[in-house]
C-alpha cells in the first residue's frame, strides 16, 4: 500500500510513500505519518491511500503519529480549496488549520560509529582529529549546533563529510517529543471473571470494593475517595484482581458556569419572526443556501442567530458561529451558554491555549462538541454534521488574514457551507457591497430587520463642515463648537460620550519649516508619529523608535513643526475643555495586555468614564445604554485610503460607530466632522440610508469595472535591494507579457502595473504591485500562479492577494 502525503514546505507538490505491511491496517487519510524527506525526518499528512503507484522509487513511511484521523474527507476538500483559491501549499494550510505544536520535531545527531577501526592521528587533519576526539567523549551523539562551537561552519562541513565517507561518523535524526500530545490518565478496572483462590487484606478488600462499585475509576478520582498507598494498588494488580489501563483525558476551554444565568429567549418581534421562519425553512432541507440578514444596529440580529442555532442543534446538527473580534466572544459565549446550558461549547480563537484546542479538535471530530464560537480561525474547526454557519458582521475587515496562511474567514465559511450542504447566515448592519449585490440578484435570501428592537429610534446624525470652523487663533480646531456644546450637554445630563479618531499617538506629522525636511522612518516610507507617553517618535509600520530632536537633522534649523492629531492629543484637548469629566482612552497603546480592553469597557459600563476617546476599537459590538453622544473627529482619514473600497469602508465605519449610541432609553446623537461633507458615503451614513449608498456605490463599481463586476488578484511584490529588484521586475513584466501572448484566455485579463505600492517601503522592503483584473477567476488564478512561479528567477518575493467574492 502507498500513501499520498502533504508536507509543510513551500511547494505545490504532494509526495508518495510506501506503507510497510505492519502499518497498513492503521494507515488512514487524515492521520499524520513520519517520513524521511531529503535527509530529514518530517511529519506529513496522509491525503489518500493508494493501492499502487507508478513512482519507481518510493521510500517507506517510518511510523504513524495518530491513532485517529485529524480530518475527514470533507474537511480535506475544504482545506484543499483554501490552498487552491488563495494560492498556497496544501501542507502549509494543513499545518496551520490543525492545532499547532502537535508535530514532533527532529534533532539531527552526529555520532561516532562504535567499534570502528582504531584512529591514528597521522591519517587525519587537525580539524578531523578535533572532531573525533570530541565525538569520542560524547558517545551518545551531539547536535550540529554543538559541533559548530568547535569548528567554523565550512571547516566543520568538510571534516564531517570526510569522516562520514570513511564510515566513522553517522548522522541520524532523533525525535524530540511533540509540544502537544494527548493527555493520558491511569484507570483501574476489576478483572472479570474475578480471580479465584486469592486472599485480600482488609485494606485491599476495601479498595477492591470501591473499584468494583464504580465499575472502573481513574486514579485521580480514586484519590479523592480514599487514601491508599501505591503498594496497595500494586498488590491488587499482582494478585490479578485489577488491571491498570491508560485512557486519554481531554482538556476544555473555560466556559461560564452553566447553572448560572439560564436565560429565556425574548418574544421575537414581527421582523425577527419572519427572518427566523425563512432560516428554519432553509435548515429543514439539507442543501447549501445563504441568507443575508440585514438589520440595523440594535435590531436583534443576535437573537435571530440564537434561535437559528437552537433549531440546528436540536436536530442533532452542528453549528459554527463566527464573530470578527476575539474580545466579542466572551460576552457572546455567556449569552449562548445561558441559552443552551446543557451544551458543550468550544470557544475558538488564537488566545485559546493550543493544548485545549487540540483536545477540542478531537472532541469535535468525535461529535462530542457540536457548537463552535470564535474568530476567523474557527472556520477550520472540524464540526461534524455541520448544518448552520453564522458569520456576524460579515463586512468586517478582520475576517481577512494576510499573514501566514492567507484566507478570508467569511468567504471560507461560504465554501465550507457549500461542501457541507449547510445554511450560511451572513449578518450585518452594513453588508458588503458584494453581499448586497448577491442578495439583489437572488443568489442570497434577503432578510431584513429595518428597525431597532422596541422601536428605539436610530440616532440623529449631524455633519460639521470643518473647512469653515475656526478656533480663537484662526486655525481649524480639533473639536468644532457644535461638538463641544454637545459634549457639555451630554455631561450635564449625566450621559456618556464616545469620540472616535482612527489614529494613535500625539502628533502624526513633524517637519522642519526651514528646509521642509519631514521626519520619516528609515525602514518605511511613512512619517513618524510623536507619542507623548514615551516622548519619542514611533513608526507604526515597524518597531522603529527614535528620540525627538530639538533641531532639524537635515539643516540644523532650530524649529520643528508638529501637526496631525492622534488619540493622545485628542485626549489632552478633551481634558483641557472638560477638566471636571472622567476621560478614558482606548487604542493599541492603552490596551496591550490581555483583558485590558475588557477593563476599559467595564469602567465604561460602571460609568467610571464620562468621555471615551479611541480608535476603531471603540466602534464595534458593545452595547451601553448610557452613551448618548458619538463624535467622529475626522471622517476623512478612511476616505483617503488608496483603495476602491474606501467609500464602502467609510460608510460602514460611520454607521457602526453611530450604532453605539442611543441603545438604551435615551435617544442618541452623532456628530461627524469632515472636510468632505458632500461625499456620498458621509451623506448616506448621516441619513441611515444603506440602499441609496449601495446604489451610488454600485454605479461607480460598474463604471470602473470593479468587483462585483470583475474578479481581482493583486500581486504584492517586494525586495530588499531596489536596483536588482527593478531589473527583476523588468524581466517579470516581459515574462508576463509573453505568457499573455501565448494563451488566449489570458488576453482578456487586464494587467495593471507593476506600479509602486502606495507605501513604497515597509520594514526595509521596497514594494510594488500588479493588479490582475478579469471576468473569470480561473484564468486569473492560473496567470497569478505562473507569475508567482517565476519568483525563483529573481530577488522578488511575491504574495498574491485574492479578492473576496460570493461563492455560489
Ligand atoms: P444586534 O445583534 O442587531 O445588534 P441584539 O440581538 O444584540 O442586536 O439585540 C439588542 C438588544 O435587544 C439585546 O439586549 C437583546 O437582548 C434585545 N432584544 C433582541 N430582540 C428582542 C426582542 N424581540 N424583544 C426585546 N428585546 C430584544
Ligand atoms: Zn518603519
Amino acid at each position: 500500500m502507498f500513501v499520498r502525503v502533504a508536507v509543510n514546505i513551500p511547494t505545490d507538490r504532494t509526495f508518495v510513500y510506501r506503507v510497510p505491511p505492519k502499518l497498513e491496517a492503521d494507515a488512514a487519510p487524515g492521520k499524520r505519518v513520519l517520513v524521511p524527506f531529503g535527509g530529514r525526518t518530517l511529519a506529513a499528512y496522509i491525503l489518500e491511500l493508494m493501492p499502487a503507484t507508478d513512482y519507481p522509487e518510493t521510500k517507506d513511511v517510518i511510523r504513524l503519529l495518530d491513532t485517529e484521523p485529524l480530518f475527514g474527507a470533507a474537511d480535506l476538500l475544504f482545506y484543499q480549496w483554501i490552498a487552491d483559491y488563495y494560492l498556497q501549499p496544501i501542507g502549509k494550510v494543513l499545518a496551520e488549520a490543525l492545532p499547532s505544536g502537535i508535530n514532533p520535531k527532529t534533532n539531527r545527531i552526529f555520532r561516532l560509529i562504535p567499534h570502528a577501526e582504531p584512529v591514528s592521528p597521522e591519517h587525519f587533519t587537525v580539524d578531523e582529529m578535533n572532531l573525533l576526539t570530541f565525538l569520542q567523549h560524547h558517545s551518545e551523539g551531539v547536535t550540529g549546533a554543538e559541533l559548530g562551537r568547535i569548528l567554523p561552519a565550512k571547516a566543520l562541513k568538510k571534516a564531517l563529510r570526510t569522516l562520514q565517507n570513511r564510515n566513522l561518523v553517522v548522522v541520524e535524526d532523533r525525535m524530540k517529543q511533540a509540544g502537544i500530545t494527548a493527555r493520558k490518565e491511569k484507570w483501574l478496572i476489576p478483572v472479570r471473571p474475578s480471580p479465584t483462590g486469592i486472599t485480600l487484606t482488609v485494606r485491599q478488600h476495601d479498595l477492591m470494593q470501591l473499584i468494583e462499585n464504580k465499575g472502573e475509576i481513574s486514579l485521580g478520582a480514586l484519590r479523592t475517595h480514599m487514601l491508599f498507598s501505591p503498594a496497595l494498588l500494586k498488590a491488587l494488580k499482582d494478585k490479578g484482581a485489577i488491571a491498570v489501563i491508560e485512557k486519554e483525558s481531554l482538556r476544555t476551554s473555560d466556559v461560564p458556569d452553566r447553572n448560572c444565568g439560564r436565560t429565556q429567549p425574548p418574544t421575537l418581534n414581527r421582523d425577527q419572526q419572519k427572518a427566523i421562519l425563512k432560516i428554519r425553512k432553509k435548515l429543514d432541507v439539507p442543501a447549501f443556501s445563504v441568507c443575508l440578514l440585514h438589520g440595523v444596529t440594535g435590531s436583534g440580529k443576535t437573537e435571530v442567530y440564537l434561535q437559528a442555532m437552537a433549531q440546528a442543534l436540536c436536530d442533532g446538527g452542528g453549528a459554527l458561529y463566527l464573530v470578527p473580534e476575539i474580545s466579542l466572544t466572551t460576552q457572546l459565549v455567556d449569552r449562548i451558554q445561558g441559552r443552551f446550558p446543557d451544551l458543550d461549547i468550544a470557544v475558538w480563537h488564537s488566545d485559546i491555549p493550543e493544548t485545549i484546542r487540540y483536545d477540542q479538535w478531537k472532541r469535535l471530530l468525535r461529535g462530542e462538541i457540536r457548537l463552535v464560537v470564535g474568530a476567523r480561525s474557527a472556520v477550520f474547526a472540524p464540526v461534524r454534521n455541520l448544518k448552520l454557519i453564522i458569520v456576524d458582521e460579515e463586512h468586517d475587515g478582520s475576517y481577512k488574514q494576510d499573514e501566514r496562511t492567507r484566507y478570508n474567514g467569511r468567504d471560507a465559511a461560504l465554501i465550507k457551507g457549500k461542501l457541507n450542504q449547510a445554511t450560511v447566515v451572513l449578518g450585518s448592519a452594513t453588508p458588503g457591497v458584494q453581499a448586497y449585490h448577491a442578495a439583489q440578484s437572488g443568489k442570497y435570501t434577503y432578510l431584513s430587520l429595518p428597525g431597532r428592537v422596541e422601536n428605539r429610534p436610530l440616532p440623529q446624525v449631524e455633519v460639521i463642515s470643518m473647512a469653515e470652523e475656526r478656533d480663537a487663533s484662526g486655525a481649524i480646531p480639533i473639536l468644532s463648537s457644535p461638538l463641544l456644546t454637545a459634549i457639555s450637554e451630554s455631561l450635564t445630563g449625566g450621559y456618556q460620550t464616545l469620540l472616535f479618531l482612527n489614529r494613535r499617538g500625539f502628533n502624526t506629522f513633524l517637519y522642519c519649516p526651514d528646509c521642509r525636511h519631514v521626519f520619516t522612518c528609515p525602514n518605511c516610507t511613512v512619517s513618524l508619529t510623536y507619542h507623548g507617553e514615551t516622548g519619542r517618535l514611533h513608526c507604526h509600520y515597524c518597531d522603529y523608535i527614535e528620540p525627538i530632536a530639538g533641531t532639524c537633522p537635515a539643516c540644523g534649523g532650530g524649529r520643528v513643526i508638529r501637526y496631525g492629531v492622534g488619540t493622545e492629543r485628542l485626549e489632552k484637548e478633551v481634558r483641557k475643555h472638560f477638566p471636571q469629566a472622567k476621560v478614558g482612552r482606548m487604542d493599541r497603546d492603552t490596551v496591550s495586555g490581555r483583558g485590558s480592553r475588557e477593563g476599559i469597557l467595564r469602567r465604561l459600563e460602571k460609568r467610571e468614564i464620562d468621555i471615551l476617546v479611541g480608535t476603531q476599537m471603540i466602534t464595534k459590538g458593545h452595547d451601553f445604554p448610557h452613551i448618548n453622544l458619538i463624535g467622529v473627529i475626522s471622517a476623512d482619514l478612511s476616505l483617503n485610503i488608496p483603495d476602491f473600497r474606501a467609500a464602502e469602508r467609510t460608510f460602514q465605519l460611520l454607521t457602526q460607530v453611530s450604532g453605539r449610541s442611543g441603545r438604551g432609553e435615551v435617544p442618541g446623537r452623532v456628530i461627524i466632522q469632515t472636510v468632505n461633507p458632500g461625499h456620498y458615503a458621509v451623506a448616506r451614513a448621516c441619513n441611515h440610508d444603506y440602499t441609496s449608498f449601495y446604489e451610488d456605490e454600485i454605479a461607480l463599481r460598474k463604471a470602473f469595472s470593479y468587483p462585483p463586476f470583475t474578479r481581482m488578484i493583486t500581486l504584492h511584490l517586494s525586495a530588499i535591494h531596489k536596483d536588482q529588484a527593478e531589473k527583476d521586475l523588468a524581466v517579470l513584466k516581459a515574462d508576463l507579457n509573453h505568457l499573455r501572448r501565448q494563451e488566449r484566455r489570458y488576453q482578456y485579463i487586464d494587467v495593471l502595473g507593476p506600479t509602486r505600492s502606495p507605501i513604497e517601503k515597509i520594514r526595509g522592503r521596497y514594494r510594488w504591485q500588479i493588479l490582475l483584473k478579469g471576468r473569470e477567476i480561473g484564468p486569473l488564478h492560473d496567470l497569478a500562479r505562473a507569475v508567482a512561479g517565476l519568483e525563483k528567477q529573481g530577488t522578488l518575493r511575491i504574495v498574491p492577494d485574492v479578492d473576496p467574492f460570493n461563492f455560489m
